[in-house]
């Protein structure tokens, strides 16, 4: 049993000073840090030249755990407004995130029995590179994606593409106009939406009676087990543990009736829903197993959550020493990748361009672009060949396996590869 001054010890910084806004989901005050991640840019929002000579806007990163409902939560700092317009992820530019969403749609096909009759709505489509592969089986889809440079490329790739923000009120419109979903599907949407109630009274109204949901989530467990504290930036809402995702969707009428745990994203959950009175779909062994394991690793109690600021902490100082005994060994290192979490892991170390030279991407939108905060240049990746540095620092940490196989040849010169989480790692 733990004794209130040792429990006061283990709460640092609950805020009394700062007034956050409440609970996104249960409206609680919230008074508790899981991680405050200091002041850092928009993460999607790389510079230009000419914007490198002024002013940036920071935000705070600071995470909130509420002490009624345990969602993990960033305030809304930065509205999807400003950030989804001209949104620069083209999902089509991973090859293992494409595979992944095919593996997908042979599963849902067969699983649900999806054919030409059917609807499949996905929620966030980005640029179709997952329901193209619906399309090729024969299965109307509907794709809603607020951001209109990739809904433009969706469409040229004849995947019909809503250019609006989901929520209750989009979903009324919808069904009055007599579209219902057999299967509405959100990949790594739920933790980027701020009005999370809006979202999943939107996927209620929506889904046809006997109809199937599911979303992809990085998964809170393995977020705190792996150090992955880079996977917050202001556009990541909110963060769930499977537990306070259940107790969401049954507050909305729907019921989480199986769950599969995938490696994607650092570990992610894919969580599948339904209609509370619908009974087609009994909820699984594994939906039960998980719920418990929650349980017993402590995701209902608020002192489990106290934990990770104080890791975050330690994996910054492994960091910085790598690169401060590399860069006295006098060695170069450049960076592979822009993705968003990135600039939480640069911001937060304060590594710039005294640590890396340059870091390249393969999204062309990024080419000739600036890092926000940190202004590392972002160049193609074949950058990295004309240079030859002795380190290459894999932002994207999470598609390492991909990234070694597509750059093996910086070994011709002796080159490593370096990964920063969950505990630096040289190969
Ligand atoms: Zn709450």
């Amino acid at each position: 049993m733990t004794d209130n001054l040792t429990l006061d010890r283990a709460m640092p910084k609950t805020e009394n000073a700062v007034k956050h806004a409440p609970c996104r989901f249960c409206g609680a005050a919230l008074h508790h840090t899981f991680t405050d991640l200091g002041m850092s840019p928009p993460c999607e929002s790389n510079l230009s030249a000419d914007q490198l000579n002024q002013m940036e806007p920071f935000y705070p990163l600071h995470v909130l755990v509420c002490e009624k409902c345990f969602l993990v939560q960033l305030e809304e700092y930065v509205s999807p407004e400003n950030i989804f317009t001209e949104y620069a992820y083209f999902s089509s530019f991973s090859d293992s995130w494409l595979a992944h969403s095919k593996a997908y749609t042979d599963l849902m096909v067969k699983r649900f029995q999806l054919d030409h009759d059917s609807l499949v709505v996905e929620l966030a489509s980005n640029d179709g590179y997952l329901l193209q592969y619906f399309v090729e089986k024969g299965v109307p889809v509907l794709g809603i994606e607020p951001a209109v440079n990739v809904a433009k490329e969706a469409t040229k790739k004849g995947i019909p593409t809503l250019v609006k923000f989901f929520g209750r009120e989009l979903a009324a419109e919808m069904v009055n106009d007599g579209t219902q979903a057999d299967l509405i599907l959100g990949n790594n949407v739920l933790a980027q939406v701020p009005d999370v109630c809006s979202f999943v009274a939107g996927m209620k109204t929506l889904l046809k009676p006997q109809g199937v949901i599911t979303l992809e989530f990085p998964h809170l467990m393995r977020l705190m087990e792996g150090n992955q504290f880079d996977t917050i930036y202001h556009e990541h809402f909110s963060y769930f543990s499977f537990l306070t995702t259940m107790k969401i969707m049954a507050k909305f009428g729907l019921t989480v009736f199986d769950v599969e745990e995938l490696s994607t994203h650092g570990g992610s959950l894919r969580v599948y829903a339904r209609h509370a009175d619908d009974k087609s779909h009994p909820v699984t062994d594994r939906a039960r197993e998980l719920a418990e394991r929650e349980e017993k690793a402590g995701f209902t109690r608020l002192e489990t959550y106290f934990s990770f600021d104080e890791k975050v902490k330690e994996t910054k100082r492994k960091i910085m020493s790598f690169l401060i005994e590399a860069k006295r060994a006098g060695k170069s290192i450049a960076g592979y990748g822009a993705p968003g979490k990135g600039n939480t892991l640069l911001n937060y170390c304060a590594i710039r361009t005294d640590f890396l030279d340059y870091t390249v991407d393969r999204n062309p939108y990024k080419h000739g672009k600036f890092l926000p905060g940190t202004h590392i240049p972002i160049f193609p990746p074949d950058k990295i060949r004309q240079t030859k540095p002795d380190y290459v620092f894999i932002l994207p940490w999470n598609l390492k396996n991909e990234i070694r196989e597509q750059l093996a040849y910086i070994r011709e010169w002796g080159g490593k590869f370096v990964v920063p989480i969950p505990e630096v790692e040289v190969f």
